[in-house]
């Protein structure tokens, strides 16, 4: 009996693992053709001005629409992109795509909210970003300080020389650079120094345990704090709930992001939501 039972198991134990591993490898695979055949769509999740209620920028967030498998969330695919090297492409068509929304809002509602953008580190590393962006920002005629670029701390660790060049020659172009998931990584205050930020982004998972968690509780006063003697903007992410919002208000955070707020949309609905014809 025990002995079935056990067969039993370990049957639908490795019909998962290898529905797992398919998927992963199908992934794995038609990633090398999907840029080509179009199949990334971007949302765009506001980021609001706590004292006004006002839309201060949108964050651009990947889609993969899947011939097959139907909308892939970037959680999934973005690691295997990143492996697979096809991350490099696929940054480039979000950069594209994100400077052409820019254009099309200056050109149909007189301005655009900042964009910003997230980028991976093999971006950083492989990637012609320097020049990549510069030729995005002439062909579209946008102004640079619409488009952000969020990087992670982990990241600038992973290749500190280099991303502190990397970043600076960015920002010499004029595009804004806020640091992503803020306080996951382990940056010190020496580090944050020698970069040229704009903006830290409280990561969620400290958003999630306010109010009631201890540590959750300093870490963001903390990151706020920080933030405003660094002369740095700093917006809270993920902020679900009332509570949440009167905490960070309380500690005079000044920019949300959140569910609260609004899930990622579609372009037309920011528009019909945020942006007035001209
Ligand atoms: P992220 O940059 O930290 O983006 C925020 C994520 O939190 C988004 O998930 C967003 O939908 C989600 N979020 C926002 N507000 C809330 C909230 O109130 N509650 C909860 N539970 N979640 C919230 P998403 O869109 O699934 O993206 C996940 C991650 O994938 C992003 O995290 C980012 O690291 C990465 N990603 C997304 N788009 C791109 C891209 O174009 N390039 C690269 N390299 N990475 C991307
Ligand atoms: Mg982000
Ligand atoms: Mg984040
Ligand atoms: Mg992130």
């Amino acid at each position: 009996h025990a002995k079935a039972k056990g067969r039993n198991g370990y049957a639908i134990f490795k019909s998962d693992m290898e529905a797992v591993i398919m998927r992963r490898q199908t992934l794995e695979n038609d990633l090398h053709k999907a840029v080509y055949n179009n199949e990334f769509f971007l949302l765009y999740q506001p980021q609001i001005n706590g004292t006004d209620s006002n839309l201060l920028g949108v964050e651009a967030l990947i889609r993969w629409n899947h011939p097959e498998q139907g909308i892939i969330s970037p959680l999934e695919f973005i690691p295997i992109a990143e492996e697979n090297g096809t991350i490099v492409d696929i940054g480039n068509w979000v950069l594209e795509k994100a400077c052409q929304q820019i254009k099309f809002w200056i050109d149909e509602y007189g301005s655009s909210p900042v964009i910003s953008v997230n980028l991976s580190a093999i971006q950083l590393i492989h990637g012609n970003l320097v020049e990549t962006i510069s030729n995005l920002l002439d062909s579209t005629k946008i102004p640079a300080e619409l488009l952000e670029l969020e990087v992670t701390e982990t990241l600038i660790i992973y290749e500190e020389k280099r991303s502190i060049e990397l970043l600076k020659a960015l920002k010499k172009i004029g595009v804004r650079i806020s640091i992503d998931d803020f306080g996951t990584g382990y940056s010190s205050l020496n580090h944050l120094k020698k970069l040229p930020l704009d903006k830290l982004k409280i990561d969620r998972t400290f958003v999630n345990d306010i109010p009631g968690d201890p540590d959750s509780e300093t870490i963001v006063k903390t990151i706020i704090r920080m933030s405003q003697d660094l002369g740095l903007e700093v917006t809270a992410e993920g902020v679900e709930t009332e509570e949440q919002l009167e905490f960070l208000k309380e500690e005079r955070c000044p920019q949300f992001q959140g569910y609260y707020f609004d899930k990622p949309l579609s372009p037309m609905v920011i528009q019909d939501k945020y942006l007035e014809k001209k």
